[in-house]
């Protein structure tokens, strides 16, 4: 619309300029050097656009000229950068596919067009890796690494290196320094957090958590999908600090680990222990009471009744109840009941709390346990003996299990030696192992 409006408003000038000069009709005279001209005036107009369109048109035509050299160079050198671009990206696919002659090819090809860009060390670094040739790779790596915009992938591609020779040290060492200069992605965390935990060095494994997920490494958010790992390594460093003979940084750690974990057996054995030579035998006392509340465990039980035990048999029967007393129906309270009524010989008492666990496929401990009361209530010692066959081959008992492979252990620990898992130990009814066989009760026989 304006383009209109403009067009008639100058096509309107126009006519208005010719019509004016037509009504003023006039003459110009010029005398130069010897030249004589004479025209009208409206003559002398066209002639003074023609010269200066000419003139414009003249100086377009030298600009161009004069650019010539440099459009030309630009040009050559956008073509040179998109075909170095376009190589460089296909040789760092052919060297992901594993096509290292490929790669080579596309290499010797962006090293001329593209002398110096860290891309091209980067393909260089993974061809010289791929076939093989480690030294080339960790000297381009090397390279990459002194660049500060590109730290990161020089320091991955030297891990990696390490990672392909078995080099543990080495990995360690440049997965320590991608942490401490700030590189918390997780192939820097990853490898650094499975070395320090394998070494056992849980302090500093539980720090690289904590950078690794970004929260603090002890916060106890019930959301926090590292709970239970945070509480194992906490744990596991109170119990070394403990066996090195701080007993305050034991217990801080070890109610680190509750506030994480308040299931967490081993950390309030380690806590009771402690208040135990503290001489707080009460706080001790509740302590392992609430614990037996969460998972009964027979040391939570023989740690209870080592307070104040002065050997008298019916005092300990008392005691138990009184443990028990929270959680009677799970089968390690019945067992500590029946050990401690057989202790006292209160054999119908004994009876009384084994009878749902013989019904219920007894496990080695039970059959024990019912062997010694048919010895010691009716004194008869073959059924006593078929019990404690039974015992070798009934399903195991709750041990210490780990959750992923089934491994059993003798004792907790932060890692399973059998697959490496953390945090995975715990106290619950292992597996059958496969094979056995079933077993059946002398009862049931
Ligand atoms: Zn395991």
């Amino acid at each position: 619309m304006t383009r209109i409006l403009l067009f008639l408003l100058f096509t309107g000038l126009l006519v208005g300029s010719a019509v004016w000069l037509a009504n003023h009709p006039g003459a110009i005279a010029i005398e130069w050097v010897g030249w004589h001209l004479e025209t009208s005036a409206s003559l002398a107009l066209v002639a003074l656009l023609v010269l200066i369109a000419v003139i414009l048109i003249l100086n377009r035509v030298y600009g161009g000229v004069r650019h010539m050299p440099r459009f030309l160079g630009r040009t050559l050198h956008e073509r040179r950068l998109k075909r170095g671009g376009l190589l460089l990206g296909e040789g760092l696919a052919a060297v992901k596919g594993g096509d290292t002659a490929l790669a080579g090819k596309m290499l010797r090809e962006v090293e001329r067009l593209l002398p110096g860009a860290v891309g091209v060390q980067v393909l260089a670094a993974e061809t010289a890796a791929a076939t093989g040739d480690l030294e080339r790779a960790e000297e381009m790596f090397s390279a990459i690494k002194d660049n500060p915009k590109f730290r990161a992938c020089g320091r991955r591609g030297l891990l990696e290196l390490a990672q392909a020779r078995n080099d543990e040290d080495k990995v360690l060492a440049i997965a320590r320094d991608a942490v401490t200069s700030g590189i918390s992605a997780p192939w820097a965390t990853g490898p650094l957090f499975q070395i320090l935990v394998r070494r056992r060095q849980w302090e500093d494994a539980m720090n690289v958590l904590g950078r690794a997920h970004g929260r603090g490494g002890r916060s106890a958010r019930a959301d926090d999908p590292q709970r239970v790992v945070k509480a194992s390594l906490l744990c596991a460093q109170a119990r070394d600090v403990l066996a090195l003979g701080a007993p305050a940084q034991a217990q801080r750690l070890a109610q680190q680990a509750l506030l994480l974990e308040p299931g967490l057996i081993e950390a309030t054995l380690i806590s009771a222990r402690i208040l135990i030579t503290e001489n707080k035998h009460r706080k001790a006392a509740q302590m392992l009471a609430a614990q037996w509340k969460r998972v009964p465990h027979p040391e939570v039980a023989s740690l209870y009744l080592s307070l104040g035990d002065d050997g008298d048999p019916l005092k300990r029967l008392k005691r138990v109840e009184g443990l028990i007393e929270s959680n009677p129906e799970a089968p390690q309270s019945r067992v500590a009941l029946a050990q401690a009524a057989l202790a006292a010989k209160l054999w119908g008492q004994a009876r009384k709390a084994l009878d749902p666990l013989v019904r219920t496929r007894p496990s080695p401990v039970v059959c024990r346990l019912v062997a010694l009361l048919e010895e010691g209530e009716n004194r008869d010692l073959a059924l006593a003996n078929q019990w404690l066959m039974h015992a070798l081959t009934a399903e195991p008992a709750e041990a210490w299990t780990c959750e992923r492979c089934g491994a059993t252990h003798t004792r907790w620990d932060p890692v399973c030696s059998a697959c490496g898992a953390l945090g995975t130990i715990d106290w619950r009814r292992a597996r059958k192992l496969e094979g056995s066989p079933e077993p059946t009760t002398p009862a049931a026989e």
